[in-house]
């Protein structure tokens, strides 16, 4: 069958992969839809994400809808024919963060398609991936499966806005982005009272505007705007840009004792510590999801014009152009990938 493998920055490649017999607790699927998600960018891109640097030849790809071909012998709960949401995340079990229930920061964390380790953690932008029962969701069987691939995107956005404690909360969003765009939509979920969305890019703004009941702000004037007076001080900040001046915009804006969860990867840089002092400012990571997935799976379904989130889709088998859209930062909010045989 064929995958989508990354061998370098800006080296992807579609590579022949060998089937072999199913495991009594895995699964195969037919690749109905996959997202492009960021660290897919950033491994096309550059070859790397963080820390995580890709080594040898990977599949990319953890966001992702599927129809069931196949299951091992010891398999229940999932059927030939079912139309699952796979959860990318494969924690150990037994580590001591899995056995205190705080499995997204698991030691020996597996998560599909992640260089992350050696060996990496192959991803499944395969024509038939095979999984592990435990990761399938099975949708009902009128679902849009475009529609649910956005499940992934949006438990890292729940969790977010979940560590951001955003209920009756002024909140804003600094990136309108996959993430950013989909926090927002969590936020508000949240029970946040207000949700500010700012970014560079008037597309952008524009966008997120069509997809949730939010306010947006030009990234480059709103510090100055709080600063004034005009505007507020924000409760709580979720920066889902990755860019250091958002950050420190972050940390300008917020209120005293006022809480900053950043969710994308933030560039290396120099940030303003001394507010966090002088604030007294809770800053907190959130990584991936905790046990988010299945409300994100049924929060997406019950929101079916969110499927205009995704800007564009490309069939199975198209590397390159597929890609450099997904990069077009201004053009693209999410790219996906579709095979035709298996995600009518
Ligand atoms: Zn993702
Ligand atoms: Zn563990």
């Amino acid at each position: 069958m064929k995958s989508y493998v990354i061998h370098g920055p800006r080296d992807l490649r579609i590579d022949e992969k060998e089937e072999h017999s199913l495991a009594e607790d895995e699964v195969r699927l037919g690749l109905a839809y996959g997202g492009i998600c960021g660290s897919d960018m950033h491994y096309y891109q550059d070859g790397k994400v963080g820390h995580s640097i890709v080594k040898d030849p990977m599949v990319l790809g953890h966001e992702l809808t599927a129809v069931v071909l196949e299951v091992g012998q010891s398999v229940n709960g999932v059927s030939v024919g079912d139309r699952v949401v796979i959860n990318p995340s494969l924690p150990c079990g037994k580590c001591a963060m899995c056995r205190q229930g705080e499995e997204n920061v698991c030691f020996n964390m597996k998560y599909l398609g992640s260089a992350a380790k050696r060996p990496h953690t192959q991803g499944a932008f395969d024509e038939r991936p095979v999984v592990k029962d435990h990761q399938c969701v099975v949708l009902p069987a009128n679902a849009d499966l475009k529609l649910a691939a956005l499940a992934e995107p949006y438990a890292i956005a729940l969790h977010a806005a979940n560590l951001g404690d955003v209920a009756g909360k002024r909140v804003l969003v600094t990136g309108a982005g996959t993430i950013g765009t989909l926090a927002a939509v969590a936020a508000l979920e949240q029970g946040a009272s207000e949700v500010h969305v700012s970014d560079i890019h008037q597309a952008a703004l524009e966008r997120v505007r069509k997809l949730a009941d939010v306010r947006t702000l030009d990234a480059r004037d709103v510090e100055e705007r709080v600063v004034s007076g005009e505007l507020a001080f924000f409760d709580v900040v979720l920066e889902a840009s990755g860019a250091p001046q958002a950050f420190n915009t972050a940390l300008k804006v917020l209120i005293p004792k006022g809480r900053l969860i950043q969710v994308g990867f933030l560039a290396p840089a120099e940030l303003d510590m001394n507010s966090i002092l002088t604030k007294e400012l809770i800053i907190r990571g959130a990584y991936r999801f905790l046990n988010e997935f299945e409300k994100a799976v049924e929060s997406v379904l019950a929101k079916p014009a969110l499927v205009d989130a995704v800007s564009a889709t490309y069939e199975f088998g198209v590397t390159d152009e597929a890609f450099e859209a997904s990069l077009n930062k201004q053009q693209h909010l999410k790219v996906m990938i579709h095979h035709e045989a298996y995600g009518a």
